[in-house]
This record gives structure tokens, sequence and C-alpha cells, in this order.
């Protein structure tokens, strides 16, 4: 297990830089109360170090200078106007002493505030250094730290969900409780061969069969959310494709509840791709609106070809966009053999006017597609459309946002690796192979479990987790 050694005191700006109503800067470590003792003067008079836990406290920041002319004394000079916070050790969010002051956001007092801090013996904190501080002082563990970049960086209320149970903890009392399983199977596999002369009989084979068979359920059911977590963090590729002046741009406006796209009736005027994010119904979505040009009239033109192509092809769903007022023509016809293996949704638009197009013909051309009739001028069928999107998405499965969901690459690699060392004890266990071997193979199993939870890892991964937060976090 890495080791600590969190003996200074870090400082940093919490809040994004730039101009605001406050911002906060954060001081944690043995000295942050000595720090903010010499930096704060409190309107009571009380210094920080002696104010209990938990409570706020108006002054003002002051600089001490040395008087040029008068030797030692001092003069003090105003700073900001501040609340100084005081939450103590253990109760805090590192489980250090933890000083934050909160002042007017402008970048130079932010900035002044902070170098008196490292000035007056505080070190600037690195990226995610509170966070880390937090998991390595045993507040949380590495999957709760890892939840907190979730909440930060989640586009959807969904996901926020997903995370803050994560937060919480929920995941790592999962894999604690599959953890106890597998070393109650240790040190069972353990006791048979330190003790080699007690009768290894079937029934006690059994029994760690069981517990493996167990463990290995609850490993799979974890894995089984993880798709559901993984579109909820990464969100889906969706193409809006058709040729030009059908409605595409104005489906993505419709899709994005705001304008963005340029709608034109002049065909052509989205000439190259545009792509946006959005969320329907919790599910991030990358939209992105393709140029519907077939036939290239410049380099322009043939680029922006070129990435839609690449577009279809990578996409998870293709929204497929005709105009209901017009018939089929040979555009439409060489767009469809371009996408018609792809997952579909064949949308006939501007159904607002009367329809001329051939249902009969599109649907025997895209055979097992959901037609849907929508006008994204008017806004109707937009609703059944997000629907239809959605069902698509998650192949009518529902997805459980109060439940865990793992969504972390990471984690997902340490779950199948484990599953897969489970089905292979699993396997040993049924073959007769030696005791020795499978309590290796069973603490292989634990160490993977270990290394999501943070109980077994090392630096190089905390760095390289820890680094992808902002500093003061
Ligand atoms: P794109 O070239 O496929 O992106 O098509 P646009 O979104 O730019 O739309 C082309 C023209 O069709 C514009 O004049 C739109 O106002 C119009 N349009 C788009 N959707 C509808 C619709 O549902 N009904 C009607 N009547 N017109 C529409």
């Amino acid at each position: 297990m890495y080791q600590s050694g969190c003996e200074d005191t870090i400082v940093a700006i919490s809040t994004p830089l730039g101009q605001g109503g406050i911002g906060i800067i954060r001081m944690s470590g043995n000295k942050a109360l000595a720090v903010a003792d010499k930096l704060f003067l409190a309107r009571s008079g009380k210094k920080p170090s002696l104010a209990p836990t938990y409570t706020v406290h108006y002054g003002w920041i002051v600089s001490h200078h040395k008087k040029e002319k008068q030797g030692s004394a001092k003069t003090a000079e105003i700073i900001d106007e501040a609340l100084l916070t005081v939450m103590r050790a253990p109760k805090s969010y590192t489980t250090e002493d933890v000083v934050e002051i909160s002042c007017h956001s402008g970048l130079t007092s932010l900035q002044n505030i902070l170098n008196l801090c490292l000035d007056l013996g505080a070190r600037l904190a690195e990226p995610g250094e509170f966070t880390k501080r937090a998991f390595l002082n045993g507040r949380i563990d590495l999957a709760q730290a890892e939840a907190v970049l979730d909440v930060i960086q989640s586009r959807t209320d969904a996901y926020l969900k997903v995370s803050l149970h994560q937060l919480k903890g929920d995941l790592t009392v999962e894999l604690e409780a599959i953890r106890e399983i597998l070393m109650n199977t240790y040190v069972e596999v353990e006791a048979i061969v330190n003790f080699p002369e007690d009768e290894i009989n079937a029934a006690s084979t059994e029994q760690l069969s069981k517990r493996i068979q167990a463990a290995s359920r609850r490993i799979e059911e974890l894995l089984k959310s993880s798709e559901q977590g993984r579109i909820l963090r990464e969100g889906i590729k969706i193409v809006i494709c058709g040729k030009p002046n059908v409605g595409k741009s104005s489906l993505l406006n419709v899709l994005l509840k705001q304008p963005r796209a340029i709608v034109s009736q002049i065909p052509g005027t989205t000439r190259d791709t545009i792509e946006e994010n959005a969320q329907i119904k919790g599910v991030p979505f990358q939209v992105i609106d393709t140029a519907g040009i077939l036939e290239p009239r410049d380099f322009i033109e043939e680029e922006a070809v070129k990435r839609s192509r690449q577009h279809i092809e990578s996409a998870d769903l293709i929204l497929f966009v005709l105009d209901g007022n017009a018939r089929l023509g040979e555009e439409d016809e060489r767009l469809i053999k371009n996408i018609k293996e792809k997952n579909l949704l064949i949308l006939i638009n501007k159904c607002d006017l009367p329809l001329k197009l051939d249902e009969k013909k599109i649907r025997m051309f895209l055979k097992g597609s959901t037609v849907l009739k929508i006008s994204a001028l008017k806004k109707t069928g937009i609703r059944a459309l997000e629907k239809a999107i959605v069902e698509n998405v998650w192949h009518g499965k529902t997805v459980h946002v109060h439940g865990i969901l793992v969504s972390n690459m990471r984690h997902i690699n340490a779950l199948n690796a484990c599953a897969a060392t489970l089905e292979r004890i699993k396997k040993s266990l049924k073959d007769g192979l030696s005791f020795e071997f499978i309590s290796e193979e069973v603490k292989l199993a634990v160490n993977y479990l270990d290394n999501i939870t943070g109980r077994n890892v090392d630096e190089d991964l905390l760095d390289s987790i820890f680094s992808q937060f902002c500093i003061g976090k």
C-alpha cells in the first residue's frame, strides 16, 4: 500500500479562475490554522486556531510588512474582506485541519491571498491533492475518490446520480462484501494447504465451489451494469443523415432544444458536419448533423462528405431523415444503400405538409427499421422520437440510476480480470488441481478487487488518477 507522507500543508485556489461572486482558497495540513492566524484578522479578534470546528468567521486578510525605517515594527495591509471557515481534523474533507477562505473572486485578490499562504509556509497543491489526501488518510477509498471526479465532470442528471451513489460508497460496500466471500474462501483453502493431514472431502470442495460461484455471480451483476454505465458516462453517438434540405439541421436544433445549426431553404447549407452534445432522458448524446451532399462541388464539400462517411461508420445510431412532402428520389436511394446495414431510425419529416413520400416503398427498402413521422418545423412527433431513441439505446432495458452502475473503464477491466480468475478457480476445483495453486488464484482475485478500492495500488496509478483532477479539488 502506498504511504501518504502528508506532512506539508497544501493550498490552492479551489474555484474557477475569473471574475465571480466569491472565490475560495483552500488550505489543508497541520500548519493550516497557524498560517490562518498570521493572515486573518477576525472582527471578533479571535484567532482561527482557537475557533471551534465547523465555524465561519468574518474578517480581513492582512499582509504584514516590516516598516522600512523603524526596524522590526510591522504594518498590516488589508488584502481583502473574507469569511474564514475552520474544519478541524479528523472531520474534514482531507481528515486534516482545513481552512477555507471565501473572498472576492477577482484574480488579483485570490492570487494575493494564495501568495500570502505560500509565503507563510504552505505549499501549492498538486491537481487532486486534497482528494488524494482524503484517500491516503483513509476517509474514502479509491473508487470514491474517482467518483468525485465523475461528479464534477458529469454531463447529465442520470450520470450525476450514479456518481453520487459511488461517492457515497455503494460500489465499495458491494466490493467489500464480495471480498469477504473470497477472503473466507482463501482462509479455508489455506487451512487445507497447511493441514494436509485433515481429510479433504467432496463436501469441502463443494462448499468452496459454492462460495466462488456466489462471488462470481455478484461480479457478473456488476459487469452487466457496465454497458449502461459506459453509455451514461460517455454518451451515444447519433448521426443525422439525409439528402440536402430534408430538415436535418432543423431536427438537430429541435433535439438540442436551441438553435445551433443554420437552417436554410437553400439545399446544402450545412457544408460541414455539425457536432453538438445533448441529453435525452438523462442519456448524453453527441448529435452530428452530416452535410447531406452526395456530389461534392469543391474541396470543402469533398472533405465534408469524407467526414460524414466516417461519422456514419462509427455511429451508434443513425437518424435517417426523408422529406415526406417529396417523392423518394435517386439521391435518397443512394443514401439508403450506404446506411442500410446500420442501426437506424427512419424519420419522415415535414409531416405538417401533405404526404407525397411512398411509405410502403421505404419500409420495403429498409425492412425491420422503425419508421416515425415528424415535423421538425412544428415540433410534432419529437417526444415519440426521443422515446424511440432511448429505447433503441437501452434495448428495452430499464436503467437503474438508483443502484450501482459501474462506468469506469479501470473498474470494468479489474472486474473482468477478477471474473476470469474466478472462472479458472471453478475449473481448477472441478479438475481437482492443487490447493496451493487455487490459493494463489483466490489471492489474485482479491487483488483485482483491491485494485478498484485502492487497498492495493501503486503510486504510478494514483498519480495517473489524481492528475486528471483540477487543482484545488
Ligand atoms: P437540411 O439541409 O437537411 O439541414 O435542412 P434544413 O433543416 O436546413 O431545412 C431545409 C428547409 O426545410 C428549411 O426551409 C426548413 O425550414 C424546412 N423544414 C425543415 N423541417 C421542416 C418541417 O418539418 N416542415 C416543413 N414544412 N418545413 C421544414
